[in-house]
């Protein structure tokens, strides 16, 4: 495929020629590897409904946030190799299992791959609203690529600050990438309910980190200026410190002046509220505060999940 020749996907704009053993800061070549694929009953309502999302977890990342809560994917490359129409007949699978929606997660490394196979599939009769679940780090090449096939986004807007960003995640691009990303998406994806379901939209997600408040009032002050009444916020509260010997040694600021190992105290889960009422955020979803337990999937089985949460369909940890 073209785009894997001279990588230029997202923003990192490696310009690497993966189809032929380069790699980029993703690390992926260009035979699409997956995690996971199953039921997941664990996003937001109105992309649950009775029968579950069906959730297909990509290997790698183009953002690689060091406290990654799927850091077996996004950091330690775990998955398998499958073909287009493998791809194709899992969309088609999640179907037939009666699912509301494809959500694809964290996919932006495989898009040329992804376009392909979800063409593949629509033309076999897939037809639920196909979910963009990501970092929000896509830019105009990517967004291009994926417009004709996806229904509903659900991007991530992490924070705005370059600092902060180049802190995190290496680069201080994140914030200018995002916003522009989001703001796309929500001029191309105006809201649209059948039932209670969002069958196209946007829902911004934002995860609060701990001791970083400032952080959170600066993005909410954003969505309130911009997407308000365009647009979904869903805010979380569910960051999970990174087992002991996981959490990489990240020449970061923050790590010295965080409290990384712990998660969201009951205090700055009601300072988060209070940012809501003060910019007039009203509608969108908000995780009940509960005190932090171990909410992080292992994929190195194929029961990721809980089994209240997830079914799964389809593990790379499966034999065969
Ligand atoms: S997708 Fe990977 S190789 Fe391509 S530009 Fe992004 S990080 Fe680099």
């Amino acid at each position: 495929m073209d785009q894997y020749h001279r990588c230029v996907l997202c923003n990192r704009s490696c310009g690497v020629n993966r189809s032929e053993g380069s790699r980029g800061f993703c690390e992926e070549g260009s035979t699409l590897r997956v995690a996971w694929a199953g039921i997941h009953r664990g996003e937001e309502p109105v992309l649950c409904g009775p029968g579950g999302s069906g959730t297909i977890f990509f290997t790698g990342c183009t953002l690689k946030c060091f406290f990654c809560q799927n850091y077996q994917l996004s950091r330690d490359g775990m998955g398998r190799e499958i073909t287009i129409e493998t791809f194709a007949s899992l969309c088609l699978r999640l179907q037939d299992a009666g699912v509301e929606n494809i959500n694809l997660v964290t996919g932006t490394q495989w898009i040329p791959s992804i376009v392909e196979g979800l063409s593949r599939a629509k033309d076999s009769g897939l037809r639920i609203p196909v979910l963009w679940n990501s970092s929000g780090f896509e830019n105009d090449l990517a967004l291009s690529l994926l417009e004709p096939l996806i229904d509903v986004y659900l991007p991530d807007l992490k924070t705005l600050d370059a600092d902060f960003s180049k802190e995190l995640f290496g680069t201080p691009r994140y914030p200018e990438t995002a916003t522009k990303a989001i703001l796309r998406m929500v001029e191309t994806r105006p809201p649209r309910f059948e039932e209670d379901r969002m069958v196209q939209g946007v829902i911004v997600r934002h995860l609060v980190l701990p001791g970083f408040l400032e952080n959170t009032r600066e993005v909410l002050k954003w969505f309130s200026r911009h997407l308000r009444y365009r647009a979904i916020l869903s805010l979380m509260f569910q960051y999970t410190p990174l087992p002991a010997g996981v959490f990489p040694q990240a020449k970061v600021r923050a790590s010295s002046s965080v409290e990384w190992g712990r998660g969201i105290s009951e205090a700055e889960y009601h300072s988060v509220l209070d940012y809501l009422e003060e910019f007039g955020i009203r509608d969108g979803f908000v995780q009940e505060y509960a005190p932090v337990e171990n909410l992080l999937p292992d994929f190195s089985r194929p029961d990721a999940f809980p089994k209240n949460l997830a079914t799964p369909l389809w593990s790379w940890a499966e034999s065969g």
